[in-house]
This record gives C-alpha cells, sequence and structure tokens, in this order.
C-alpha cells in the first residue's frame, strides 16, 4: 500500500532510487533478450535474475512484467516466466507483409505534416546521430531496436492514423524482428537507410519518402530471412 501522505524529502529521494534501479535492471534484461544471450523460448528464474544483478526480487518481477507488457516474456502459471519464442516464418511474412502495405503510405503522408520541430523528433528517432555511440555492444543493439520502434511510430503518428499505429505497436514488430539476429549490419544498414527517409522528408518530397520507406522495409525483411534458415 501507498503511504501517500507521507511524502517528504527523504521517502521521494527512496523512490526515485527504486525507480532507477528498476528501469536499470529493465533494460539488462531487455538487452539481453534483444541480443539472444537470453534464447527465444528458454525458462527465466527470478532466483537466477536475483543472483546475477544482486538485486532484491521486486525489481526483477517488475521488470518481467513490463517485457510481459511489450511481448517479450511470457507468464505461465504455476510455471513462471520464459522468454517469448521466435516468431515463426509465416508470422514474419505476415508482418512484412502488413508493414508494407501501411508504412510507406504513412511516410508519404506524414511528409506534408512535418514542420521543423517534427523533423527534429525524426531526426533524433532515426538513431543517425548516436551512430557510433556506447561501447555495450549489446546495449547498442537493444537501444537501436527500440529507437527504431519509435522512429517508425513517430512517421505513423505524424501521418494522422491512430488506428493504424494501434495496428503496429500492437504486434511489438521491433523487439520481434530485431530479436531474430544479433548481428551489427542489421543495425547499420537500417541507419543508412533512416537517412535516405530523413532526407526525402527534410525535401517535403512524398513520393521519395514512400519509396525510401519501401526499400528499408524490404531491405529489413531481406537482411533478417537468413534466421529462418
Ligand atoms: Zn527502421
Amino acid at each position: 500500500m501507498q503511504n501517500a501522505d507521507l511524502t517528504e524529502a527523504p521517502s521521494t529521494a527512496r523512490i526515485q532510487r527504486a525507480n532507477s534501479l528498476a528501469g536499470d535492471v529493465y533494460e539488462a534484461i531487455f538487452a539481453q533478450l534483444m541480443s539472444l544471450r537470453i534464447a527465444p523460448g528458454s525458462r527465466i528464474t527470478v532466483d537466477n535474475l536475483v543472483k546475477e544483478f544482486n538485486v532484491s526480487h521486486t525489481p526483477i518481477r517488475e521488470a518481467l512484467g513490463r517485457l510481459e507488457g511489450e511481448g517479450l516474456v511470457l507468464k505461465t502459471h504455476l510455471i513462471g516466466y520464459r522468454a517469448a519464442p521466435q516468431i515463426t516464418r509465416r508470422r514474419f511474412d505476415e508482418l512484412y507483409e502488413l508493414r508494407l502495405l501501411l508504412e510507406p503510405a504513412a511516410a508519404a503522408k506524414a511528409t506534408a505534416t512535418l514542420d521543423d520541430e517534427r523533423l527534429t523528433v525524426l531526426q533524433e528517432a532515426a538513431g543517425v546521430m548516436a551512430r557510433r555511440e556506447g561501447k555495450d555492444e549489446r546495449l547498442r543493439y537493444s537501444n537501436f531496436a527500440r529507437q527504431d520502434a519509435i522512429f517508425h511510430d513517430k512517421i505513423v503518428e505524424f501521418a494522422q492514423n491512430e488506428l493504424i499505429r494501434e495496428t503496429l505497436n500492437h504486434q511489438h514488430t521491433h523487439f520481434h524482428i530485431f530479436r531474430l539476429m544479433y548481428h551489427s549490419r542489421v543495425t547499420e544498414e537500417a541507419l543508412d537507410e533512416h537517412e535516405a527517409i530523413l532526407a526525402a522528408f527534410s525535401a517535403g518530397d512524398p513520393d521519395a519518402a514512400e519509396k525510401a520507406m519501401r526499400v528499408h522495409i524490404e531491405n529489413s525483411r531481406d537482411r533478417l530471412l537468413p534466421a529462418f534458415e
């Protein structure tokens, strides 16, 4: 139970520390899932994570709950947690078919709505600036996966169709596809393609934006297909 009437400074500081610990634990487990150190479908034991991160059960359970909401972790009654299984080839094909139907058109439509402020938002989200940052390869990879999700979501947001946005978000597309393969090529080439999309946005050219988005999604599909061989 929350002590809402005991909000003097010391307890606020404690809560903030607790929040950032929970956030750090979440990021660490997220990075392990994205980099396949925790293999798809494998069991996740709370006690093992408690030992590995040297924290209590609470932040671990919080992190796993959040990851469950993101479709990366499944919880089974009386059995516990496991990493979500890899998406099937059929699901993968369906996902890319859906993306190719919706996202190039959304990119074209978004172009007309972009002012300087929105362009800056997209430039930051595209991850191009942060290209060489960060030494921890796992963290860099998982950060890119999240950044890519934000970039694509922002474009659909600016295209002003909430139904399309909800439909794509509901699939947790980016978390699933980046987990198919852990390889720097996946991010490096995607960043080049993001730059092409941004260039079309900056030029205010909807046709070029549509084309650049189509090329990006088709290339992304082709990069990840070997995961099924
Ligand atoms: Zn992308």
